[in-house]
């Protein structure tokens, strides 16, 4: 049996969890990140956590499991620069440029000699559902993670796209309204300035504020608030989800017209709105607007969860970079 380690490196957590390779994630480990400690200590977080979980895994196992680990891979957010190992820039840890965070592991693993590999987080979630996930069986996918921004991954031929600098996939800049919302960006309109945690409760809170009815109040508003008032029959709260869907819908359209993938797999937080509040409108509009052919693209639930990360990062040793 061959395994591989995955890292999920966030703002807020580490998580670890050794993968074999037929899937099956086991021994997964949780530590805090501390980003005020800077990348070097965090770095050495990253490598006590790969010991804990092979110290574990062999005392589960009684096998001598370090010789059997092909890799270890590490999908964190932000630009990520995968072949060479470089965090160039990520939102969730302000001040990092150029962060060489696998050579930082590496100096700290005391002689584990196993190869290191990083991707960007959805890149990373898309590997994980292609492989063992929602996207099995397929060679050509899209995913969108809808969670406080909007992440977009791509592979073509079962390979992540990175493009010609490594900023391939962000399909949730894709524009959906050209003097929209302004985003996080500095553009206006981009489907994340829409579909995005943070703006989808600034839209409700706009329409609570021109007097629309709704049983929501404008504060404290969270998107799955939204979504249990949707749920129980909240007009407004339904107008909000159908109009997100919707907009998802537009920029599916664009991405299936430019890169007729099979399949576009949708996960994060806000998806798990489900069928009847979000699915059905992201169908509905793109089969509205795509022409016939590209119109075959399935449009589908991620299906790994919060192990998606974990699962597609311990995929990355697998994948030719
Ligand atoms: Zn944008």
């Amino acid at each position: 049996m061959q395994y591989s380690i995955g890292i999920d490196l966030g703002g807020t957590d580490i998580k670890a969890g050794l993968l074999t390779a037929d899937g099956k994630l086991s021994c997964r480990i949780v530590v805090s990140t501390r980003v005020n400690e800077g990348a070097k200590a965090i770095a050495a977080r990253i490598a006590q956590t790969i010991q804990q979980v092979i110290k574990t895994a062999e005392s589960d196992r009684s096998d001598d499991i370090r010789q059997k680990i092909i890799g270890i891979g590490l999908g964190a957010p932000g630009l990520i620069i995968a072949g060479s190992g470089i965090i160039h820039f990520s939102p969730n840890f302000p001040g990092w440029t150029d962060i060489p965070l696998l050579n930082y592991i590496s100096a700290e693993l005391d002689g584990l000699s196993i190869p290191l590999y990083i991707d960007n987080d959805v890149n990373v979630m898309v590997l994980g559902e292609l492989h063992h996930g929602a996207g099995i069986g397929y060679e050509n996918v899209v995913a969108l993670t809808l969670g406080t921004g909007v992440g977009g991954g791509v592979v073509i031929n079962r390979k992540v796209y990175h493009g010609s600098w490594n900023t391939a996939g962000e399909l949730g800049h894709t524009v959906v309204q050209p003097n929209g919302r302004q985003c996080g960006c500095g553009n206006h309109g981009c489907l994340e300035a829409y579909a995005g945690a943070r703006h989808i409760v600034e839209r409700t809170q706009q329409q609570i504020t021109e007097g629309q009815k709704t049983c929501l109040k404008p504060q404290g508003l969270t998107p799955k608030r939204i979504a249990q008032a949707a749920s129980a029959g909240d007009a407004l709260a339904q107008e909000i989800f159908s109009e997100t869907g919707r907009y998802i819908g537009v920029a599916l359209t664009s991405i299936a017209h430019i890169l007729n993938p099979q399949i576009a797999i949708i996960g994060g937080g806000i998806a798990a709105a489900g069928e009847a509040l979000l699915f059905q409108h992201i169908r509905s509009e793109f089969a509205k607007r795509a022409m016939d052919i590209p119109r075959k693209m399935e449009i589908v639930p991620a299906k790994l969860g919060n192990n998606a990360g974990l699962v597609g990062a311990a995929m990355l040793p697998y994948t030719d970079q």
